[in-house]
């Protein structure tokens, strides 16, 4: 087990003090209740009896006022609530309300406007937890309401104000990569106003887009962004722009980093320190004008890479007219330096400096874009493929090159062999894709890029012999099925099956693809120029090593993994730290695009503010008693939790205000009960136990259900809401992650009259604080072994991993803990 040790030196929070009444509650004030009681406009009237309520809280010590009403979250009602806290001196508010979630969000803000701390507030749910699923037994549910409210002005007691911070965030942004998503993402941000630094490895932005030529569906040129509206020419006349001709560079509060890559990341959200290695270009940006005169007289001369080695280019070079930089750039691994120098001599503007040596550049910025794209997998371990070892066998990128009109031939497709003009090709699909030897997941723009350059050569070459063998083609994004289409009207022929293996007949110089078509049923021998591998796409090479480095998490395939993929698609568990198209997983140039105006408002919402605002709701430790076990800071979820030393050799847990998200997994794992939530502390917990334990008032055995308060508690809700019956006896507790839940809670509901307990968490891969539901488990398997070595039966206790729309299957699951509670008879508790 490894923890981080002192790494965190985010800005500290300022407190944003409230009203100096709180610490007044805090420190001398008795806790006053005021219980609201809403019949959620008459519709629970008939169920729950409300005299006896009212009755019933008038008797709970510490309540100073009861109130009766339809409803308390807006109008009157809630003007009855501000009235209470300002003139009768109310100073915790319980409200049992419909729809707590809205009615919460409403109070809260009604009575801080009032003077009272917002989280002095405990709203509950009458109506779905308790009057609809009990409708048919009345009476059972006024008691079980008693047990709810009672558990309710019990935990309010206990309840203490919860500050807010503010924290300082940097109006600047990192973005990495300098692909179409990079760049894209950076403009956005530039365009609004933020300090932009943008850096590539490479020597040259454009990244795969600048490789690929053109892009489906439209067949245009694909290195085109949406122009900057600083850009004053285009931003009237344009709505897209080609990179080179954007006024891309001049964006005042853009700057570009080539040759550059992050190699250390400190602070946290709103305040990192990024060190950036930059290695040399050997030319100044600034100073090059772009003559040539360097390559006409240097030596030495390489195959070159970015022209899928079809060509050579010497040792100082550029890719292609009008890329950015533009300005040329030295191989170092190729070039002589000192040596030679010739490029040195014939330079008219003294650009070239071969003494230039590797910077580390400091940047501090409020947040951090990863853009790092995919790259093409490399096919030559796949045998059967001859890949490498038979020339005319090569990737889409490598024929992107051919079909560039700027590349290396011309825009014509050769055979690299003998650089005849190719006239029979296949393309082969899913290649190192949809292949669990390779990767088993589809690369989704593999097909659509197949069609692009079948159709390409068909339209410049319509006697070319065109071949795609396929497993099936994918063509789900707008237009893509015309394109399909119209490939087939142009006479591309496809063969269903996933070619066996590429034979070169030497005699001919041709090459077998031996595959059998599946529709036809019959073994194919296709003669070929040139075999196409529509290779799979993977991570960056750089990826994994980023995401250490940015503490970040990848995915099962090696792709940047997003928080989550629904909702939350650009941003990363890490806050802070956005992720936008490529790097997230293969993606089409308009997708990527998109991508990376979303990641763009995201780190533009996250700092606009110039500080980040948030309430304390998060763990604190008590360094008197945390034992340096270690735990909590590798349990934690979002690495809130560092071990700072004390002195003395001993380390002690630190939580990050900032970072801590208030789950409670922490506290859930501490050996020691040396961790608490602010908001929601081990007393509460218990006090609550007690209250909702304290009344049956039903012919059945108590059941505790411990419930987060994400899935499992909208599960409860649905339930309710659906009106979807199960007995009065099960009782819900609400956390803020089943995560927190402690083997000692279980057994404390017990020892308080619990006959069984559930607990109901999200899905332990839906967890919404990851790995809480999984925690859980392992609380509830420990209790188990527990409570059979006290001879108590494990099957009183039960966990539930439950989604909103399974509201069905918590009545169920209630009514089956019930019943085999009823089964296994009173348990007996020495
Ligand atoms: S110094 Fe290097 S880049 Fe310059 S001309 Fe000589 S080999 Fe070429
Ligand atoms: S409450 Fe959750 S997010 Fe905060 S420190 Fe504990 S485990 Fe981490």
């Amino acid at each position: 087990m490894t923890a981080r040790k002192g790494s965190s030196k985010e800005s500290k929070g300022k407190v944003v003090r409230r009203k100096r009444r709180e610490m007044k509650v805090k420190t001398v004030e008795e806790a006053k209740v005021g219980v609201f009681l809403s019949d959620c406009g008459g519709q629970i009237a008939k169920i729950l009896d409300f005299e006896a309520l009212t009755n019933f809280v008038k008797t709970v010590p510490g309540v100073a006022l009861v109130a009766r009403g339809s409803e308390f979250w807006r109008g009157e009602g809630l003007k009855t609530i501000v009235d209470a806290v300002k003139t009768k001196k109310i100073n915790r508010v319980v409200v049992a309300e419909t729809i707590p979630k809205i009615s919460e969000i409403a109070i809260a803000k009604a009575v801080e406007e009032a003077g009272l701390n917002p989280h002095l507030v405990e709203v509950l749910d009458l109506k779905d937890h308790c009057a609809w699923p009990h409708r048919n037994t009345p009476r059972e549910a006024t008691e079980k309401a008693k047990a709810m409210l009672l558990a309710a002005i019990e935990k309010a007691k206990l309840l203490e104000p919860v500050e807010k911070a503010e924290f300082p965030a940097l109006k600047s942004i990192l973005v990495i990569g300098g692909g179409i998503a990079g760049m894209q993402a950076a403009e956005d941000l530039a365009d609004m106003g933020f300090q932009v630094h943008l850096i590539e490895k490479e020597p040259f932005l454009g990244g795969l887009a600048a490789k690929a030529v053109r892009f489906f569906p439209t067949d245009d040129c694909a290195i085109c962004i949406q122009s900057p509206a600083t850009d004053l020419k285009t931003v009237t006349q344009t709505s897209r722009k080609c990179v080179y001709r954007s006024g891309f560079s001049e964006i005042p509060n853009l700057s570009v980093l080539t040759n550059a890559k992050v190699v250390k990341v400190e602070g946290g959200p709103g305040n990192f320190k990024v060190t950036v290695e930059r290695k040399p270009r050997y030319v100044d940006e600034k100073k090059c004008v772009a003559c040539d005169l360097c390559t006409s007289v240097c030596p030495v001369e390489v195959p070159d890479e970015y022209n899928a080695k079809l060509i050579k280019r010497k040792a100082i070079y550029i890719n292609k007219p009008l890329v950015y930089p533009p300005a040329y750039a030295i191989d170092a691994k190729a070039c002589k330096f000192h040596e030679c120098a010739k490029c040195v001599e014939v330079c008219p503007t003294k650009a070239v400096n071969l003494d230039q040596k590797t910077e580390h550049v400091t940047l501090n910025v409020g947040s951090i874009i990863v853009a790092t794209g995919f790259r093409e997998y490399d096919p030559s371990v796949i045998k059967e493929y001859h890949y490498g070892e038979y020339p005319d066998v090569i990737t889409h990128l490598e024929l992107a090159r051919m079909l560039d009109a700027f590349g290396p031939t011309g825009g014509v497709p050769v055979k690299p062999s003998d650089r005849k003009p190719a006239k029979r090709i296949v393309f082969v699909q899913c290649v190192g894709s949809r292949d669990r030897r390779w990767n088993p997941y589809c690369s989704s723009i593999c097909c659509m890029i197949s069609l692009k350059h079948a159709t390409l050569i068909k339209e410049a070459y319509p006697d070319a012999d065109v071949t795609i063998c396929y497993i099936d083609i994918r063509t789900t994004g707008r237009e893509h099925e015309y394109y399909y289409e119209k490939a087939r009207e142009m006479g591309v022929k496809f063969v269903k099956g996933r070619p066996s293996e590429i034979i070169h007949d030497p005699a001919t110089n041709t090459l077998i693809v031996e595959v059998e078509d599946e529709l036809l049923r019959r073994l194919l021998e296709l003669e070929a120029d040139l075999v196409v591998l529509a290779t799979a796409m993977v991570p960056s090479e750089d990826a994994k090593e980023l995401a250490q480095i940015l503490g970040i998490e990848l995915d099962q395939d090696g792709f940047f993994k997003e928080y989550n993929a629904k909702l939350r698609p650009t941003e990363t568990k890490r806050r802070g730290i956005f992720i936008c198209g490529g790097a997230v997983f293969p993606k089409d140039a308009p997708t990527a695009s998109l991508h990376a105006h979303s990641a763009a408002v995201k780190a533009a919402k996250f700092l606009m503010n110039g500080k980040i605002v948030k309430d304390l709701k998060v763990a604190v430790v008590n360094e008197d008693y945390c034992g340096n076990c270690q735990f909590c800071p590798v349990t934690c979820p979002y690495n809130a939790i560092t071990l700072e030393p004390k002195g003395d050799g001993h380390f002690v847990a630190k939580v990050s205000e900032l970072i801590c998200e208030g789950c409670g997994v922490c506290v859930g794992t501490c050996p020691v009960g040396a961790i608490e939530l602010r908001h929601l502390k081990p007393s509460q917990i218990s006090a609550q136990i007690k209250a909702l334990l304290s009344i049956n008032g039903t012919s059945k055995p108590l059941v505790l259900a411990f419930s987060c308060s994400e899935c499992g508690h909208a599960a409860i809700d649905s339930s309710g809401m659906g009106m979807m019956s199960y007995p009065a006896n099960v009782r819900v507790l609400r956390v803020p992650c089943t995560g927190i839940i402690q083997v000692q809670h279980i057994l404390e509901a017990f020892k308080a009259g619990a006959q069984g307990v559930m607990v109901v968490g999200c899905k332990p891969d839906g967890c919404h604080y990851e790995v809480g539901s999984q925690k859980a488990q392992k609380k509830v398997e420990m209790a188990k072994t527990l409570l059979q070595a006290c001879g108590i039966e494990p099957e009183r206790l039960e966990m539930f991993n439950l989604v909103f729309i399974e509201g069905d299957k918590f009545a169920e699951a209630a009514k089956a803990v019930t019943e085999r509670v009823e089964r296994l008879g009173l348990l007996q508790l020495a």
